[in-house]
């Protein structure tokens, strides 16, 4: 099933479903006996947060993970199902909203465990939480940096309110500082300490769930962290957490984004001619040059002014010329272009198609391709292909 593009838009960013579901289901498969938890927070990445959870859950993932507790409920309210875990919210968030509708939620401190507990308590259900330890990122989890540590308090806490049915622990889980360089010393030393927090809990009387810490890059690199569950994100995405190791079709990947623009306007400008703001670009022959009718404010980096690949109708490619303005940018079509405004040109698609990527462009803008579908075209529709499209 196909869902055409809305006449009016002259861009279009079509997500394809059965990528994102051969996607989790090579993920799967990856992992053997280990269950796999999409990541879809961030409106699952740029690709929108209902269409892909479901994609994502017909290729086999067992549970699903945002971020904010926020998108969570938007989740559920969507029509969502099954295990759906969130692990960022700030005091005065919708804690007893998200129990209420059997949301997982993420344990890090003492005030969320009390936020947690003002409803566990009033409500008679055990809720349903997961435990974070912190082995090193410094970024949430409890820390376990001693003998005496947060996460020791963190268990001793939490252990009397197993036992008295007021909380149901399904996890405990880290995240890691490098799971893209698999080599660097400190995944061996969060891994480490990460047993040492587990095995903290059970001696606590804490029976830990399910155990998660491999991301995308170390569910493609590190078996050693496979455990019970994994938690991709940008792989489900096909995208390549680690391009230098591999791409998307070396780990059996496929881009699930595309995003193409039909033409604007062309026009014959002379040799030396400069383009755009600034005229960072000038024209090195009498040439044809193009508009492509997506800026900045659509989700293209500013950075990647003067660099970014686009595929030309001819298919071949060309860099940006000049400028990222907030709704345009212009490309040099070469001096016998042939083609009319409305032809299409692509902007990001599948590599092993022979398009630009998103790790062209992060590669173009300075950043990394997480950052490139993420941010891709706010203000615009997205279209779907592939089995469940709306
Ligand atoms: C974003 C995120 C993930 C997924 O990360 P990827 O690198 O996209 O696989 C997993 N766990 C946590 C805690 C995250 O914030």
């Amino acid at each position: 099933m196909t869902t055409a593009a809305s006449p009016a838009s002259s861009f279009t960013v079509e997500v394809d479903l059965d990528a994102i579901a051969s996607n989790v289901a090579a993920l799967r498969s990856r992992v053997g006996a280990a269950q796999v938890m999409a990541v879809v927070k961030a409106d699952a990445y740029g690709h929108g947060l209902v269409p892909a959870a479901r994609a994502a859950q017909r290729g086999g993932a067992a549970a699903l993970g945002v971020a904010q507790l926020a998108e969570a409920i938007t989740a559920r309210d969507a029509g969502i199902e099954g295990p759906l875990l969130t692990w960022l919210y700030a005091p005065g968030a919708d804690v007893a909203g998200a129990l209420d509708r059997g949301i997982e939620v993420t344990i890090s401190s003492r005030w969320q465990l009390d936020a947690v507990l003002d409803t566990a308590w009033a409500s008679g259900r055990a809720a349903p939480v997961h435990l974070k330890v912190d082995t090193g990122l410094a970024r949430g989890g409890a820390l376990l940096d001693g003998a005496a540590s947060a996460w020791h308090d963190l268990v001793a806490a939490v252990a009397p309110l197993v036992a008295e049915g007021v909380l149901d622990v399904r996890g405990i889980w880290q995240h890691f500082v490098y799971a893209d360089a698999p080599d660097h010393p400190t995944v061996r030393h969060q891994q480490e300490v990460y047993t040492e927090a587990v095995a903290i809990a059970r001696r606590a009387g804490i029976d830990p769930g399910l155990q998660h810490i491999a991301n995308s890059a170390a569910t493609l690199t590190n078996p050693s962290s496979y455990l019970d569950m994994v938690r991709p994100g940008v792989a489900v995405y096909g995208l390549s957490p680690v391009p230098d190791l591999g791409s998307p079709q070396d780990y059996g990947l496929r881009e699930a984004m595309r995003v193409t623009a039909r033409l604007a306007l062309v026009k014959r400008v002379r040799a030396g001619q400069g383009v755009s703001y600034a005229h960072l670009w000038h024209c090195p022959r009498d040439t044809v040059i193009g508009l492509v009718p997506m800026g900045y404010a659509d989700g293209l980096p500013r950075t990647a002014s003067n660099g970014a690949p686009v595929q030309r109708p001819d298919g071949t490619h060309t860099p940006i010329a000049g400028r990222v303005c907030m709704d345009q940018i212009m490309i040099d079509l070469g001096p016998d272009f042939a083609g009319a405004a409305g032809d299409e040109v692509v902007l990001i698609g599948r590599g092993d198609r022979g398009e630009p990527t998103a790790q062209d462009w992060a590669e173009a803008a300075g950043t990394i391709n997480y950052e490139i579908v993420t941010r891709m075209a706010p203000r615009a529709p997205r279209t779907y292909v592939g089995e469940g499209a709306p």
